[in-house]
Order: structure tokens, then sequence, then C-alpha cells
């Protein structure tokens, strides 16, 4: 056998960062011990008991976790040692990327992160939890060379380089977890005198896995969208469109994938078919051993390291993708084929759907992000954070553009797109949540597939102008490429057609989440996202420093300098005066004074201010005695009303009031009112009526006064704050909840005595995120000509209460929250009303044509993948042009890495030997 040298793999030894990171400063707060938390619930009435639920969140904290630790102890305790023993939780991230964004540096790192320290600081980018373990060099340009000098000048094919890359990966791997001090440690532990002074026989044990899915079929040694496209289990193609059935959910438990003596002699065998009857990687001697189950004649690293002594089985390690899989996978197929559908119906249409998107503004300190300089439906440079913003709002801006019957559909679709990414995206769980997740996977498939089916082959869908000029421009480029400057002109055949298809690996993928956060805990502990945001920081080195320079040299001298670097490029200014004990905070200053005589004696006509000093006193006089809040002050007499003294008849109005929140997830949190901007400018409160959770009111003043109560022997004046609302009031026709998956719609109360009104700054519960319902337009029926209508022309006729704008206003109306205290609030069924009936099982495959949904050429197959394009398999089902790193791309980290740096690094630099062999 002949031997090729791939030069420039840096790596580090796994147990010298498993060592420093456990005597780093970061270990001080590291968990070596697991635990299980639950919540208290309270007895739902005197008979019953106190019920106690699960919550899953930290790694530590998790099932996988628990039975590790669990192993670890009843193993025999190692001779002449009585150290407490302990494992670190290793995570490991890869994802080859550019280094900039137009030059050829590319880099692929692979980063370890220890479970042991909790995800609030680990998921820091700056927070130094990051260790790069290893530079995965690609495959040199001259391989080619060397494979034609071997084979009577032959060049090697498409499968054979594809087949070289897995075969350079997994080398990787076995450099790092077949070494022997790691899997000594494995077995045996490594005494380590941790951070916190104490010395623990500390165990390795690799939990999770996070990668995209070209680069998760690398790690689990499959074929990419082969057969069997899953890396958890054994779907086949044909069945993935099935998400959320009885069956479908039955083969992810049924056909899961493990690690055995069956799987690894069948790669042996086709691996002897190759490598010593020289046979080319693929042919159908070796296929009949590997296809069925879409495996390939690669040796498993992980496999082979500890499989046999540790029963590791790795396909569990490759956990779920949120961003890829749903943000930027299932979610934006949705959206682009929504716009293509939306083109069908006209130019206005399109503005309609733009012009609304631009009313939302922004809300919370980034929660939503403005959508006013931008036409969304071109959906220009969006990162994942775009669509998820464009998700949680959209439903209002779709409402009503497409015709009966299928605009409710869609609705329906939305709605459910949005719960379900929603509860994915929590940040901590319950069983309660878990068994909503469950149920909304369901529906989600339900949904997709009438989709897929009973609307979309209503509408001639093409390519969106932009999709045709990205192609247009890919064909250009393409001609003058392989016919040199001589590139006909071709006539362009106009928009292609395109369809929408469930036949998408990321579909069948969003099924796993529950099953994965019951085992590993949530999905922001190992979201690819933040191994992105670790590129980003290794990029802004790249940027900073000479950039003819290695960036690897660049990234971890920045990092050795981490404790400065930490300090100066900490960018986080503290709002001032934070103080989140307080419920609420407003401005102590009396520079904006409003003298309520000259307030109410200017504005005569303005129906706003009609009775506002009673009402105001009779606020105030229910807050002195008192009263409970019911929504109406009481009314008092105008006797009791002149015992109330407003000191020097003065209001003192502040700009924006800041109410602090305790989260679903017991985390502090903040939202700022402003009446200044409509998106800003609602609150919700405890509903008083026992009929709704919440209500809801428009702040249209801030206010603080001093009072003075004359019956009262001290006659002190005493500061009240208050703010000055607007009601709005149920649509009494209209059912809205995520029961019936649909938004809760609310309306201005008409003008009269119950339109206007003030509440204590107290009982205000958080921001509302409420977005007008557009198409039923302005009104001015509301309120007649008023300085505090919504706009010149009116009021808004309805809104919608948005739900989904993040994780805290989800749990509150779905009553989970464990930081939250909803008195008497029922839960919410998530799979009673409003299920449309499920198709039969079969139907879905057919309708949707293999088009690969939202694709860039949309004309690939899914299906085993032929071996024509090199660039092709790089891309999931869903990828599209703004996330297309392909496989091809990613192929070549620099690899001159000079000694010097490698020195530098402590990297050993550990040029890469591997063998194999050609046929002749
Ligand atoms: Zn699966």
């Amino acid at each position: 056998s002949r031997s090729y040298d791939i030069p420039g793999l840096l790596r580090r030894l796994l147990v010298e960062v498993i060592k420093a990171a456990c005597q780093d400063q970061l270990a001080r707060d590291f968990h070596f011990e697991p635990f299980k938390a639950f919540q208290a619930r309270p007895p739902a009435d005197d008979s019953a008991s106190e019920t106690f639920q699960r919550l899953h969140d930290e790694l530590y904290a998790s099932d996988a976790w628990i039975a590790e630790q669990d192993k670890l102890d009843r193993l025999p305790p190692e001779p002449g040692c009585n150290l407490p023993r302990a494992i670190a939780g290793l995570m490991f991230w890869s994802d080859a990327t550019h280094v900039s964004q137009f030059g050829q540096s590319k880099m692929w790192p692979i980063y370890l992160f220890f479970g042991n320290l909790s995800k609030w600081l680990r998921c820091k980018p700056r927070s130094r939890a990051c260790h790069h373990v290893a530079h995965i060099p690609s495959l040199p340009d001259n391989i080619q060379d060397f494979i034609r000098s071997h084979s009577n000048g032959k060049s090697g094919s498409t499968a054979t380089l594809r087949h070289c890359k897995r075969e350079l990966f997994q080398a990787v791997w076995k450099r790092l977890v077949m070494d022997p001090d790691f899997l000594h440690a494995y077995q045996h532990g490594v005494v380590i005198d941790c951070a916190d002074g104490i010395t623990r026989r500390i165990y390795p044990c690799i939990f999770t896995y996070s990668a995209d899915y070209p680069e998760k079929v690398l790690v689990a040694t499959i074929r990419d969208l082969g057969q069997c496209p899953c890396p958890l289990c054994l779907v086949t193609l044909d069945q993935v469109h099935l998400l959320g059935q009885v069956a479908d959910e039955r083969i992810r438990i049924v056909k899961a994938r493990v690690d055995s003596t069956e799987r690894i002699s069948k790669v042996q065998s086709a691996r002897k078919i190759i490598y010593q009857h020289g046979y080319a990687a693929t042919n159908d001697r070796s296929e009949y051993f590997l296809k069925p189950e879409s495996l390939v004649a690669t040796e498993n690293a992980f496999s082979k390291a500890l499989f046999a002594n540790f029963e590791f089985n790795f396909f569990r390690m490759l956990v779920v993708d949120l961003m890829h899989e749903f943000e930027l996978g299932v979610w934006k197929a949705v959206l682009i084929h929504l716009i293509r559908m939306l083109h069908t119906l006209g130019n206005d249409s399109v503005n309609e759907f733009n012009q609304r998107f631009r009313h939302l503004g922004n809300f919370g300190q980034s929660t939503i992000r403005s959508f006013a300089y931008m036409n969304t439906s071109d959906m220009r440079n969006w990162a994942a954070r775009t669509y998820e913003d464009c998700l949680q709002c959209c439903i209002p801006c779709f409402e009503g553009l497409f015709p009966e019957p299928y605009n409710q559909h869609i609705i329906r679709l939305l709605y459910t797109l949005a719960l379900w990414h929603g509860l994915a995206k929590l940040r901590q769980h319950t069983d309660e949540t878990l068994d909503h997740l469950t149920a909304a996977t369901q529906l989600l498939g339900k949904e997709l597939r009438f989709f897929t089916n009973d609307v979309c082959p209503h509408f001639d869908t093409v390519e969106t102008p932009k999709e045709r000029a990205a192609r247009e421009r890919r064909t250009q480029a393409a001609m003058e490429k392989s016919a040199g400057k001589k590139g006909k002109e071709k006539s362009s055949p106009g928009s292609l057609p395109k369809t929408f298809s469930l036949r998408t690996i990321k579909l069948h993928l969003l099924g796993h989440y529950a099953a994965v956060i019951r085992w590993f805990g949530t999905t922001d502990s190992y979201s690819t996202q933040i191994g992105e945001l670790q590129h980003r920081v290794v990029k802004s080195y790249y940027r900073r420093g000479n950039k003819r320079k290695d960036y690897v040299r660049l990234a971890t001298r920045m990092q050795r300098r981490g404790e400065l670097l930490h300090r100066i490029t900490e960018q986080y200014t503290p709002l001032p005066d934070l103080s989140p004990e307080q419920h609420y905070q407003m401005a102590k200053s009396v520079k904006h004074k409003i003298h309520i005589g000259d307030l109410v004696g200017n504005n005569p006509e303005e129906p706003a201010l009609a009775g506002f000093l009673p009402a105001l006193k009779d606020h105030i006089l229910g807050r002195l005695f008192d009263r409970p809040f019911d929504g109406e002050e009481g009314k008092f007499t105008d006797e009791e009303r002149d015992q109330i003294l407003i000191l020097n008849n003065i209001l003192y109005g502040h700009s924006t009031l800041r109410v602090n929140y305790t989260t679903y997830n017991m985390q502090r949190d903040h939202d700022v009112i402003n009446p200044e901007i409509p998106s800003r400018a609602f609150i919700m409160v405890e509903a008083a009526d026992g009929k709704t959770r919440f209500w809801y009111a428009r702040v249209l003043g801030i206010f603080h006064l001093q009072v003075v109560n004359t019956t009262s022997t001290r006659r002190i004046p005493q500061r009240m704050d208050v703010l000055w609302i607007r009601w709005l009031g149920e649509d009494p026709e209209y059912v809205g909840n995520i029961g019936v998956r649909k938004l809760e719609r609310v309306g201005y109360v008409p003008e009269g005595p119950y339109a206007f009104g003030f509440v204590d700054p107290d009982l205000v519960v958080r921001a509302a995120h409420l977005i007008p319902s557009f198409i039923y337009g302005k009104t001015d029926d509301l309120l007649t000509r008023s300085l505090y209508w919504d706009s010149q022309d009116g009021d808004w006729e309805n809104y919608y209460v948005n739900p989904f704008v993040d994780r805290d206003m989800l749990s509150r109306f779905l009553g989970t929250g464990v930081g939250h205290t909803h008195p008497g609030c029922a839960p919410v069924s998530l799979t009673s009303a409003n299920v449309i009936e499920d198709e039969d099982g079969e139907a879905g495959a057919e309708i949707g044509s293999l088009d690969e949904v939202g694709h860039d050429g949309g004309l690939e197959q899914v299906g085993e993948r032929s071996c024509e394009d090199p660039k092709s398999s790089g891309k999931g089902g869903i990828e599209s042009e703004v996330n297309s790193e392909t496989e091809s791309e990613k192929g070549s980290v620099d690899s001159d890495i000079d000694d010097e740096v490698a020195e530098d690094l402590g990297l050993a630099d550990d040029d890469l030997i591997w063998e194999f062999d050609y046929g002749h």
C-alpha cells in the first residue's frame, strides 16, 4: 500500500485540554455532580397534594449525564484511590467556514466545550469557554496527481474524492479520540486538582456533537442524503414527510441508529472489497453491505475508539440543530414558497405584504428588529435571526392576501410553525412543555402535508424575481467559465416553475427534538449558533490582524492574551440604575411639568381628556383605600374626590418606563415602555375578571405626582406613579388562543367611560406585542378626532396579540413558565380543537415533486446522490443560497502553518499520514 501525506493538521491532546479546562479560572463554576431539578406546583385544590415535574435545561441536569454518572459509580474503584469521581462532559462542534467574505482563506476548526459549565456562561462567545482542539486540513489540490500516478493516469472520480474526504475527516478524529492517554482517561480517569481546590478523578465523556447536516453525515459515516438519510434513525427517504404520524414516531424509536458489531463488520467487508480487491470507492459488491442503511466504507473513529470497551453509540451524540434545520431550513423553505405564491397574485399583493412588514416596528432590546427599511419579500442578506423575527410577526402580514379557503389554511400553518419554533427553542423545558412540543410536532406534520397537497397545487408558482436573477447569474458565470470567451447568448427561458416538497431530511429531523431535549437538555445548550459565534470571534481576529498571516496564529495569540482582551472587548454597558428588585422603574426627574388644568383647559375638544381629573382622582382614591384593581375605578362621590389634593395640580411626565420581570426560566429581564413608539407602547396586566388571562392597554402618558390625603392626620404629600392608558378589549365575536391556533384579537374600547383610564405601574406584567390587524384597516369610529389616535387617519380597528414574540411571552400564554405565577389559569391543550384531518399517509410524497425546496437550481433530485456534482453534496434538502457553504468550498483549510505558530498554539504539528490503495 502507498501512503499520501496531508500536511496541516493542528491538534491539541484532548487530555491536556481537559486538564487545562478543569484548572482554569472558569472551572470554579464547573458542575461535577449531576442532579435533577423539579418544579413544585401547589395543589389544585385542598384535597390534592403538591405535584412535581422535571425541569430540562442544563446538560449536567440531564438524563444523559445522570446515566453516565451511574455507570461511573458502579465501576470498581481504582486501586488505592478514594478521590471523588466525576465526569468532564465533552461537547464538540465543528463547521467549515470562510474566514473572510471574499477571500480564499478557509478554516475547519473543531471546538470543544465543557458541559460542566452552565450554558449561560458557556454560550457567550467571549467567555473563553471554547477550546480549539483541532483544525482539519483539506484535501490538497495535488491529490489528483497522486491518484493518477497510481492508476495509470486515470483521475479519481467524484465518488473517490468524496471517499478520500471522509477518510481524512475520520482520520483526524482518530488522532483525537484514539490517543492512548485519552482512552486511558476514558477508562481509568485522570487525577486533576480542579480550580475549586478539590482533587478529583475526572473521566471524560462525549455527550454531544453539533454540526450542520453535511457535517453530521461525515461524523456519522453515513451517505449524504442517501436512502436512509437520518443520522439518528433508519427512516427511509420515502417516509420523511410523515413527520408526527404514529408510524413515524415508532420508526424513530424502533429503528434508531445504534452502533453494533454488525454495522462494523458490514463496513469492514465493504472496505475489504475496495482496499484488497481494488474496486472503486463505490461498487456494487460493497454497496451490497452498505446501501441498505446508507453506510459508507469508512471506519468510524468514535466507534473504533469507544464502542468495544464502552459501548459508546456515536449516532446519539449528533444532536439537533435548530438554526439550520428549522430557521434556515423548513421555515425558510415555507416562507420562500409563500412569497412565490404571493407573486402569482400580482405585484399589489407583494407590495401590500412588504408595506405591512414596514409597519411593525421593533420590540424589546433586540427581540424584534424593524423591517422598515427592507422589502421583506426579497429576504436580502437575511441571517437566521431575521427569518426568526419574520416568523414571529408574519401572521397579520399574510392574513387576507391569499383567497379563501387557502388564507385560513396558510394562517393556521404559520401559527403552527411559530408555535413549534417557540417550543423547540425554549431554554427551559418541563415535562409539560415537552408534551406540548410533541403535540406541536404532530400538528406541524399535518399542516405541512395539508399545505403541500391541498394548498400549493392551486398556485402556479414560479421562481421569484430574485431567484430567477440569481439563477441567470449562475448560468452566465458557468457559461463564461466553460466556454471561455465565446460564451454564446442563450435565450432566457423565463421564470422556471417551482413546487414545494416535503421530501427533505430537515423536516424529518424536527421529529427528533423532543427526545433529544429530554436526553441532553434544551437546544440552546448545543446550538450550532454557539460555534458560529465562535467563528465570528475568530474572524474578527482575522480582520484585526494582518490578513496575510495565518488566522490561526492570530486567533490563538489573541486567546493567550484572553484575560486582557476579555476586558477590553466586553461591550456590555449596563443600563443606568437598573435595579431588578423593583418591579418597575420610573425616573425621578421633575423637569417635564404638566399642569392638569392647562392640559384639560387648552384641549376642550379632546375626547381622551374628557373626565380626566375625576378619573385620575378615582384612581388615586382606589389605591389609597386599597380597593382591588378590577379595571374600572370605583365610583367615588365628588365629596370623596375633594379629599384628595394633587400638589400644585401638576403631573411630572416621563418618556419611558422600565418594567422588570422574572422570565419563565427564572432569569431577570425587563421591557421598556415608550408611549411615543407604537410597537413599544402596549402593556399587559393580569385580567381581573377571570374570563381572559390578560388585559391590554396602550400607554398614553407616564406620570408621577404628589398626592395629599386631606382626611389623614399627617397630611404629608406622597409620591404616586400612574400610567394614563387607553384600554383595548376582546372582540366578543371571535375566539383566539393557542388551543384553537388563532391569534387573540383585541380592539380599542369605543369612546365612553371605559375607553381611558389609569393604571398602577406595579400591575404591569410586561410590555405586550400587539400587531395591527392589517386586513381590518383603520377607522375613525372608535373615537372622535383625537390627538391620541394611532395616526392622523384614525385607529387600527383591531390588533393581534403576539404570543410568539419571545419565549417568555409564549410561556405566559401557555401557562407553563416556572418563573411565572398564574393564579388559576387552565393548562392549554394543543391537541383538541381545530385539528385538520390528516390525509392518507402516503399521499404526501406523490404530490410534491422531487424538486428540492428553496434550492438554488431547483433541479436536483433528493435521493441516492449521484456523483456528478461535487458541489451539491454539501447541501441538505432545504438549504439555499444565503447559507451556501458547499462541500467543495469547505474543502481547503490553508495548511501552511509554520512551526512557530504551532509552537505558539501549543498544538502538535502533526502531519497526517494515512494509507489507501487504488484499483488499477
Ligand atoms: Zn430520524
